[in-house]
């Protein structure tokens, strides 16, 4: 049994609260061990020992602190076989995936190498008589980063990187449920030469994320999870006076137009749709065929698809997904299908019943399909985050981007279309933050940002590119006037150009 405590300065501590969550194993449905959750007076230490190794971290020039990074990577590519193997085993994806996860958390640390360009000031040169005008980017100091279950490395990863390569200390809280990763990324960074305490992982629930919210040392809180928290979040932090960003849940609609490459259509629904059981914030949870034509072929090509999907314990590279993070998670998303039945919602497939012969325990679901979803149902209007897909039938392209443009979330969508009008239109128009032209899962690359709209993000700046040492970081503009000889007398009036 693993016992799972925090790391703060520089190695691991125990846990002191008492208090404990357990750990699963979601392919066998097995304890895999227990993590600590932090009191206040945990997270406030954690915070007092960030602060104190923070300014001699800020003074060491970009270049160098970008070179920790670049070993920080070295490090996390040695060690790949093994983070893949706890990630799947606390998550439930499987490892060819758990690596995806990884890297794409990696890209956005190898983005952070051009920290010494991207923290770049301004500067004029005369901009008056004698005066020259400059600006810097100064790290905030403490931040912390708040992350949910479903990516424990890229999501962690995208936080730690950006915020100390602008010379900032870090509190992470990871999720509690699978904190295995995020604590062995913070002991590679110290190997890679970060000092102690500038990243330090806090494991726990909601006690610590108020004590990160309301302790006066924390300037910046980047928050990723369900909309609620995220909502719940962004006000108490903002009201705390703190910068704060929170990317929360998500619907993404993806539409296939009657012109589409139905082949690719499918397959880019079945990748998007059932990858990682589902539990992906871009995940392509509802699908729109526009015209009953396109909707009926579309459904026929699905069914089968669907039906033949391999379900497989995270240990099994050749499986397409995996469990569901914990029980009572599958039990939600069973819910939801039930209530889809109930509602009306013609279930062409139904996964509830699907067990995995020798692991009888573990949290599965099998695939389920649903058509002739309509805007009014629980299905549609909430985030399942499972295996499931709703087909939402569009009578034209115009009912099809108003549904999509409709829906409270804005996180990703796409469009599978060969009209080049119709792509750019939709493009152009569509309210939500990323958008696929004939690509399902369109999360920007690293020197990109990623952001949602709408009820699926809060906060004025996105994550990762420009964004995140925008994020991180506040501007200092000077204005100096030399030679100092210049002698002009005080003046009353306010200066102008
Ligand atoms: P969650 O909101 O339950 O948890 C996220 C974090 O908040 C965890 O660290 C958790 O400990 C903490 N938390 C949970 N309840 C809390 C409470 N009452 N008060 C304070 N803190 C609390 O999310 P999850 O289930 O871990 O992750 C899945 C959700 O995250 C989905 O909604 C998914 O769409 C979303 N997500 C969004 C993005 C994005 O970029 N928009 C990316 C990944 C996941």
């Amino acid at each position: 049994m693993i016992n799972y405590g925090h790391f703060i300065g520089g190695k691991h501590v125990p846990g002191t609260s008492g208090r404990y969550t357990d750990v699963f194993q979601p392919m066998d449905g097995s304890i895999r061990g227990k993590v600590a959750l932090a009191t206040k007076a945990e997270l406030d230490a954690a915070v007092e020992n960030a602060k104190a190794a923070q300014p001699a971290w800020a003074a060491v020039n970009p270049q160098r602190r970008a070179r920790v990074l670049m070993k920080f990577v070295e490090l996390i590519a040695r060690d790949n076989d093994k983070l893949a193997e706890i990630l799947a085993r606390e998550h439930g994806k499987t490892i060819p995936d758990a690596k995806g996860d990884i890297q794409r958390g990696v890209e956005v640390v190898e983005m952070c190498f051009g920290a010494p360009m991207l923290l770049k000031g301004e500067y004029t040169d005369g901009a008056g008589p004698g005066i020259d005008l400059y600006s810097m980017r100064q790290p905030l100091g403490v931040v912390a980063g708040i992350t949910p279950f479903n990516f424990p490395a890229m999501i962690p990863l995208w936080k730690i990187a950006p915020a100390i390569a602008c010379g900032n200390a870090m509190i992470l809280k990871p999720s509690e449920r699978d904190p295995g990763v995020p604590m062995m990324l913070a002991e590679l960074a110290i190997e890679a030469g970060l000092p102690p305490g500038i990243l330090n992982v806090v494991n726990g629930d909601k006690d610590s994320v108020d004590a990160i919210l309301d302790n006066p040392d924390i300037k910046a809180v980047g928050f990723v999870g369900s909309t609620p928290i995220a909502e719940y979040i962004y006000s108490r932090g903002c009201a705390n006076g703190k910068r704060v960003q929170c990317f929360g849940g998500a619907k993404n609609h993806m539409v296939i137009m009657p012109d589409a490459d139905m082949d690719q259509a499918v397959d880019a629904l079945i990748g998007a749709g059932y990858g990682a059981a589902g539990e992906r914030c871009m995940a392509i949870s509802v699908a729109v065929p526009v015209g009953e034509k396109t909707a009926d072929e579309l459904v026929k090509r699905l069914i089968p698809r669907v039906e033949s999907l391999k379900v497989g314990p995270s240990t099994d590279g050749s499986a397409d997904f995996g469990p569901l993070v914990t029980a009572a998670h599958r039990d939600k998303v069973k819910g939801y299908i039930d209530a889809g039945v109930a509602e009306g919602a013609k279930l062409l497939v139904d996964g509830r019943n699907f067990k995995m012969q020798g692991y009888e325990n573990g949290f599965y679901l099998g695939g389920s399909l649903f058509d002739h979803v309509t805007t009014d149902m629980t299905v549609y209007k909430e985030e399942i985050f499972g295996p499931v897909l709703c087909v939402a039938r569009a009578k034209d392209y115009a009912s099809a981007i108003k549904m999509v443009n409709d829906h409270e979330y804005g996180n990703g969508t796409a469009i599978y279309t060969r009209d080049g009008d119709a792509a750019r239109d939709y493009a152009a128009k569509v309210n939500v933050g990323m958008v696929g032209v004939n690509f399902p899962i369109p999360v920007p690359l690293a020197y990109y940002t990623f952001g949602g709209w709408k009820r699926s993000g809060f906060g004025d700046l996105n994550q990762h590119g420009a964004d995140a040492f925008r994020f991180y970081t506040k501007t200092k503009t000077v204005t100096s006037r030399w030679p100092s000889g210049i002698k002009d007398g005080a003046s009353f009036v306010i200066p102008t150009m």
